[in-house]
């Protein structure tokens, strides 16, 4: 009986200490995302799952803690991309996967891409929209079942019948039939509040609309607006029931304006963003996520010969090269932007590329930064969780090898990534 009590007591004891254990990183470099400083020497003290201190200089380690040398990298918070797509990659002949994949296939390769992302020090990503397989791998990650990065999902896209979302376009008449607000097609205000609801039910995390047309589907026009302002409003308002935001994919003026003013929280790409629609922008205080990466890599590949069907190459021909001129407009007019590539249109992993392109087209490198971390956290709604490293939030980290401050590419060297207080890479 003796033996068993100080077993026990000796548990409790050392269940205490690993408790108590800190990780301390000691950083030669770290961004500080509010202030756009770059401070040097300091240390982040890790505990758990949370960042629980943050100290100038190299403090010293207690009995147990845990030393993590990051004094020749530069140290920031984990990045978000707002706009990923995780369950598929593009290639050639694509559209030929609309009849060939089961979710499951589209399951077993989102592995593989979740870990990518993840080791390209993006901890957090907005999924927003696919065949719903992006659910179950938010679920998988946050069981701990692979690795990937924390997953906020749109689960099935909403469009309207022969929208740019619809999945059945190009398909004939006897295979397309007529999908509904279970597939993500909604007609009128009925079906759009019923669309929400059937995502909620789904595990969706947030809500993704089609407003207007786009490149990669088997539509003709690739901007002209695809919803009423009634049937968005009806979606903001339902998706506001449930907690949830929502994102506007839009290239095309009339479609973003009538979104911003339905209340949509941000518009994705912007395209053919014109003068009103910037002054609406800041008028309602809507993001703008640009997806840069996204309008070059649809450029590229259009010009590589039957990459693309010809519908879609002339379309990705038109768009694409727009996004960059839109992107120094609105940077300069003081839209709000935060950080999205459109991952899955371009290679998984590469998200960092987005950062070349912005700072190409005008915004400070660490503005770039920020709008990966502390504004893409603020748009998802999650500020209070993760976007900067300071006390009480989770200890998403990572350490690039290099000054982006100096040279922006190398975002492209990743060789620490830290989510919630799990080591994933470390290659010092
Ligand atoms: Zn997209």
């Amino acid at each position: 009986m003796r033996k068993a009590i100080l077993s026990f007591l000796s548990i409790l004891l050392y269940s205490q200490l690993l408790f108590s254990q800190k990780t301390i990183l000691y950083c030669g470099k770290l961004i500080d995302v509010k202030t756009l400083q770059v401070l040097t020497e300091m240390s982040i003290v890790v505990q758990g799952d949370q960042i629980s201190d943050i100290q100038k200089g190299y403090i010293s380690p207690g009995t147990g803690d845990k030393i993590i040398d990051l004094k020749s990298v530069t140290v920031m918070p984990g990045l978000i991309d707002c706009h990923v797509h995780m369950e598929d990659e593009t290639s050639a002949h694509d559209f030929e996967k609309n009849i060939k994949l089961n979710p499951a296939d589209y399951a077993f390769q989102s592995v593989d891409i979740a870990e990518r992302t993840l080791m390209a020090g993006f901890t957090t990503v907005r999924d927003v929209g696919g065949i719903g397989v992006n659910i179950s791998l938010r679920n998988a990650i946050n069981k701990g079942l692979i690795k990937g990065p924390k997953i906020y999902a749109a689960g099935i896209a909403l469009s309207s019948t022969g929208g740019h979302g619809d999945p059945t376009n190009g398909f004939r008449k006897d295979l397309a039939g007529n999908p509904g607000p279970q597939d993500g097609v909604v007609n009128g205000v009925d079906d759009c509040i019923k669309a929400v609801r059937m995502r909620y039910k789904e595990g969706s995390d947030c809500i993704k609309i089609i407003a207007t047309g786009g490149v990669l589907s088997l539509e003709k026009d690739g901007s002209g607006a695809q919803m009423s302002e009634e049937e968005i409003r009806a979606i903001v308002q339902t998706a506001k029931d449930y907690g949830m935001r929502v994102a506007a994919h839009a290239h095309g003026a009339e479609g973003m304006k009538r979104a911003i003013r339905a209340g949509v929280t941000s518009i994705e790409h912007g395209t053919f963003m014109d003068d009103e629609a910037i002054a609406l922008f800041k008028k309602y205080g809507t993001w703008y996520v640009p997806t840069l990466i996204a309008g070059k890599s649809v450029s590229d590949s259009a010009r590589k010969p039957d990459y693309y069907p010809q519908i879609i190459a002339e379309k990705a021909l038109a768009i694409g090269p727009k996004m960059e001129t839109t992107f120094s407009k609105a940077y300069k007019a003081g839209v709000k932007i935060a950080f999205g590539t459109d991952a899955g249109v371009y290679e998984h992993g590469k998200n960092w590329m987005e950062f070349i392109y912005m700072t190409e087209s005008g915004m400070p490198p660490l503005e770039a930064i920020r709008s990966a971390t502390a504004s893409a956290a603020e748009l998802i709604g999650i500020s209070d969780k993760t976007g900067s490293i300071e006390k009480g939030k989770l200890a998403d980290i990572i350490a690039v090898d290099g000054d982006p401050a100096e040279d922006i590419k190398v975002m492209g060297k990743v060789k620490f990534v830290m989510r919630a207080g799990k080591v994933y890479k470390s290659s010092l």
